[in-house]
């Protein structure tokens, strides 16, 4: 089921959208089912659950953290994480910053947008983005680099409501993009938009990176 269900949505995918499995809550063995038909880019929203799965499964692997994440945590994954998703604050990015300074790295991250109208969601305003990035601190943290942006859509069945959503986020990926003089550790290339529900809207506003579980592994029993 896991090779098939993969292997149909890579068939559906433009060549510069960038699959990242989300394989929380699934066990080792689905994941590597998953990587023996070819799949390298795994996401997982809980540092411990991720650095087990790291532990104990192939190394070639790329881990994406991808759901909401606490300072408290970002030494755990700090050694090997290859991109987190959900940045949201300074002190975070510090932190991380911090951790990868530690282990010699950088550690790429995007921004958060909150584009949808849930109040449950995470995520930096606009303007929160630009005083971030024009901050005098940002400019300081040379061991993270934050390669783009990510959000999530409302969770709702009018997908006109979503496909707004999404190109307000691409509108504004684009403007950051070329805005002239970004801080050199910002390099904005990646739009991480588009979850199982959603990611054929996600990818036609405009999303090059889609974060798909339960269509890949089937429904969680939780998360
Ligand atoms: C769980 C999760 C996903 C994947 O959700 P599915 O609906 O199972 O595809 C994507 N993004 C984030 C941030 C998640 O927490």
């Amino acid at each position: 089921m896991i090779v098939s269900q993969l292997k149909e949505i890579k068939s559906q995918l433009p060549t510069n959208v960038t699959l990242v499995a989300v394989s929380k809550t699934k066990p080792e063995s689905a994941i590597l089912e998953a990587y023996e038909a070819g799949q390298r880019i795994f996401g997982e929203n809980k540092v411990q659950e991720m650095v087990t799965k790291w532990e104990n499964l192939p190394k070639d692997i790329s881990w994406h953290l991808i759901g909401h994440l606490q300072t408290n945590k970002v030494k755990y994954m700090a050694p090997f994480v290859s991109l987190v998703h959900g940045v949201d604050s300074l002190k975070l990015l510090k932190e991380i910053n911090k951790e990868a300074l530690k282990n010699n790295r950088i550690i790429d991250c995007l921004l958060q947008l909150k584009i949808a109208e849930e109040t449950t969601k995470f995520g930096l305003s606009e303007a929160q983005v630009q005083e971030l990035l024009h901050s005098d601190n940002f400019k300081e943290l040379k061991n993270i680099r934050i390669k783009g942006l990510m959000g999530m859509a409302s969770f709702t069945p009018n997908k006109n409501q979503i496909q707004q959503e999404f190109e307000n986020l691409k509108n504004y990926f684009d403007a950051l993009k070329t805005t002239p003089n970004l801080p050199k550790n910002v390099t904005i290339e990646t739009l991480s938009m588009g979850m199982s529900s959603d990611y054929s809207i996600a990818i036609n506003s405009g999303s090059n990176m889609i974060r798909v579980g339960s269509s890949i592994f089937g429904q969680r029993n939780y998360n």
